[in-house]
């Protein structure tokens, strides 16, 4: 019975902690991702000589500068945006 209470008094204090660094991690994946499209994003107004006011859709940039299109791990969804703005997600924001 004591080693019952132990684990479950265990389990109570890992599993938010073990929560908490979930998100984080899904969170900085999120924000790789952006900051890739961001890169894709300039890369492309280089390359195409757009004005900041031009947006640029998903199949501007990939593959051409990112390989595949990026996933948000808590399925967000990006907005590319135009080049004045940074690309932002659904759930994580920009
Ligand atoms: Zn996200």
């Amino acid at each position: 019975m004591i080693v019952v209470l132990v684990i479950s008094i265990l389990a109570m204090v890992a599993v938010p902690a073990w929560q908490y660094a979930r998100q984080r991690t899904q969170a900085r994946a999120c924000e790789a991702n952006r900051t890739k499209m961001n890169d894709a994003k300039a890369q492309w107004m280089a390359a195409t000589g757009a004005v900041p006011a031009d947006e640029p859709t998903m199949a501007d940039l990939v593959p051409t500068y990112i390989k595949e299109i990026p996933r948000c791990p808590r399925n967000g969804t990006y907005t590319i945006g135009n080049g004045n703005t940074r690309v932002s997600c659904s759930v994580h924001g920009q």
